[in-house]
């Protein structure tokens, strides 16, 4: 059996812009939870967000919050219900833990669920320490080819797994999405396992682009000097990971009779609507709010080929630095930076 040390690690946001290592104790799995001890934790553009502004619109940072939500690690020790056998697995955790009875929770919206608790939004910790727990049944067991960093990455992926499936995107498909950074790049991956054949993928930052072609686009297209090409698309889907106002007009432009437009970046807080072009071609649009039950599917298509994770890796830090990799992420050559946690008591 594993021994679990009483006290560990954590990276504190006290507050706007000061990162500090605590010593904390070491939280005791609750009924049905697993204690897992973080092997690597993707770092995301809201953890940057609260680090850099202490807020996200409305959740607002006003006590000491540990930040991290794209988690792996392995399973130590088990709550009450939880069959003593998962320990030792190497696990991926699904962040989103929903109250599981109301309406949306029973509907198969539990992303929507108005009870959600998710690492790293106030008032809940986060990741970035060396032991979380977790219901046990969104501990998913990864295979052994899979990585630790690939299994903190199923989370963004997922993301992009939703968004392909808002999209309803098919075989033959041709979508566009705007935005190379890791969420486009994860839209595009998910989007081409489902048989999407033309993939075309707008950002300005030419080193993006560049490195689109290997994470799903066939096409990578810049969205001013490209603009006649990019305006004369009618694609099947529209997936918008860019938040920026242009991006989506010039989308919802380009985007077919029928077809669906899928906003998943969130930037510009409000918009002008295009009203006419979406009612005379019965565009669907929709958002997208993380996502509900992907890491199945996820570690299906990581595990089979269909989808790379480990090649988004372009920085590693450990948890002493974690400001390092929060800072590291403003880097537009950087896709995806992750803290490598080594807690003491491994085996
Ligand atoms: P990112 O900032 O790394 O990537 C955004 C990219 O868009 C950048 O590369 C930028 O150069 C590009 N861009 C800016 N203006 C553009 C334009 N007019 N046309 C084309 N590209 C343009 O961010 P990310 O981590 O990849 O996340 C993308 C977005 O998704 C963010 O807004 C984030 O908040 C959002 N997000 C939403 C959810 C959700 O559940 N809805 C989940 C995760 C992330
Ligand atoms: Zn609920």
């Amino acid at each position: 059996a594993t021994t679990v040390p009483t006290t560990m690690r954590a990276s504190v946001l006290l507050r706007q812009g000061v990162i500090e290592m605590q010593e904390r104790p070491v939280p005791t799995p609750a009924d049905g939870e697993v204690l897992v001890r973080v092997a690597a934790v993707g770092v995301c553009g809201s953890d940057v967000h609260y680090y850099q502004h202490g807020r996200i619109g409305d959740m607002v940072v006003t006590a000491p919050l540990v930040l991290g939500h794209e988690v792996s690690g392995t399973v130590v020790s088990v709550g009450r219900g939880v069959p003593e056998s998962r320990v030792g697995d190497r696990v991926a955790i699904d962040p989103q833990v929903p109250c599981r009875q109301c309406r949306q929770c029973k509907t198969g919206r539990s992303n929507l669920c108005p009870f959600m608790r998710f690492y790293a939004t106030p008032p809940f910790d986060g990741t970035f320490c060396d032991y979380v727990t977790a219901p046990a049944d969104q501990a998913f067991t990864v295979p052994d080819s899979l990585s630790d960093e690939a299994a903190a990455l199923l989370e963004p992926l997922s993301v992009g797994l939703w968004a392909a499936h808002k999209a309803d995107v098919g075989p033959g498909d041709q979508v566009l999405i705007a935005g190379a950074g890791p969420i486009g790049a994860m839209c595009a991956q998910a989007v081409r396992a489902r048989g999407a054949t033309d993939v075309i993928v707008t950002d300005f930052v030419d080193s993006r682009r560049e490195r689109i072609t290997s994470f799903g686009a066939t096409r990578a297209l810049h969205p001013v000097a490209d603009g006649e090409e990019i305006a004369a698309l009618r694609a099947d889907a529209f997936i918008d990971c860019s938040g920026a106002t242009p991006a989506v007009l010039s989308g919802i432009a380009s985007t077919r009779g029928g077809g669906t437009v899928v906003l998943v970046g969130l930037g510009a807080e409000e918009m002008p609507l295009p009203v006419q072009l979406i009612a005379t071609r019965e565009i669907t649009v929709t958002g997208v709010f993380r996502y509900v039950d992907t890491w199945p599917r996820g570690i299906a298509l990581t595990t089979s080929g269909a989808v790379h994770l480990d090649d988004m890796v372009t920085a590693r830090y450990p948890l002493e630095q974690v400001e390092e990799a929060l800072n590291s992420d403003s880097d537009p050559s950087s896709m995806k930076a992750v803290v490598v946690v080594d807690a003491p008591g491994g085996n």
